[in-house]
């Protein structure tokens, strides 16, 4: 579970995150909606310490941080083992073909076999659609590709929890309905995934939970049933400037 207990995150003057506190089960996907500038991304980043709240605790699963305290390295390499992170824009490594870019992390951080990792990282390709690409470089990718490609990089490092950032939003239409596609399909029995999206689509598709956030607050943590069909005032406002 990841849980936060009245958590504040400034940016020198600005307060990003108000006085934060909910708890996202296991084994769920929680869509994180609102307005640009609303404090999503820096949410999303502090689940895996890329930002550090200034005050509040933070719980995942049976460990505890106290953000008013110093952060250890070894608490952040253990965090970040937890909760892998796939980016707007991929972030692939240029220079490694497909199937190496998938292994990397396995190898040289979870010090796997080689030939372990190596059919880990097939297997996954294969999940993702990208068995064929295996040899190629990145640069040889479309964007969606190249995007279905850190997907399977981040599950090879089997995280507990996977969380993304606007994963589509640099792809064209077509492109995102590709990766769309791919996040539809992976197992909520194996990871818990929480997502930042602009798609309403997609969030009424795979949430079991959504938060929408305003100005670093929460306006509204619950079902989606709730959240499109019985929408406050406020909400409604959102989502119809969102279609
Ligand atoms: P978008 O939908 O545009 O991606 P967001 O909801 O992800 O927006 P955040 O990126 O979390 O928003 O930003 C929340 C607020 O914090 C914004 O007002 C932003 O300007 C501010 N902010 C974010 N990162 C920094 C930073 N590194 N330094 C200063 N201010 C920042
Ligand atoms: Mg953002």
């Amino acid at each position: 579970m990841i849980k936060f207990e009245n958590v504040n995150k400034y940016f020198d003057q600005h307060k990003a995150l108000k006085s934060l506190s909910f708890e996202l089960p296991e084994h769920e996907t929680t869509v994180i909606v609102g307005p640009s500038g609303s404090g999503k991304s820096t949410l999303l980043r502090s689940f895996n310490l890329l930002e550090q709240p200034e005050e509040g605790l933070y719980s995942l699963d049976d460990k505890v941080i106290d953000f008013a305290q110093p952060i250890s390295e070894k608490t952040i390499l253990e965090v970040r083992r937890q909760t892998g992170m796939v980016f707007q824009d991929y972030n692939l490594f240029p220079h490694l073909t497909v199937l190496k870019n998938v292994m990397e992390g396995p190898l040289h951080v979870l010090k796997e076999q080689k030939l372990i990792a190596a059919q880990r990282a097939e297997e996954l390709l294969e999940l993702v659609g990208l068995s064929d690409r295996a040899n190629y470089y990145p640069n040889q990718l479309s964007g969606g590709q190249q995007q279905r490609v850190a997907i399977a990089r981040a599950m090879a490092m089997n995280p507990k929890y996977l969380l993304f950032d606007e994963p589509t939003s640099a792809l064209d239409p077509e492109l995102e309905a590709e990766v769309l596609k791919v996040l539809l399909k992976l197992d909520v029995e194996k990871n818990s995934m929480v997502i930042v999206t602009h798609n309403m689509a997609f969030a009424k598709a795979v949430a079991s939970n959504i938060i929408f956030l305003e100005e670093g607050n929460i306006l509204f943590n619950g079902s989606p049933d709730e959240f499109f069909n019985h929408p406050t005032e406020r909400i409604q406002k959102f989502l119809s400037a969102m279609t």
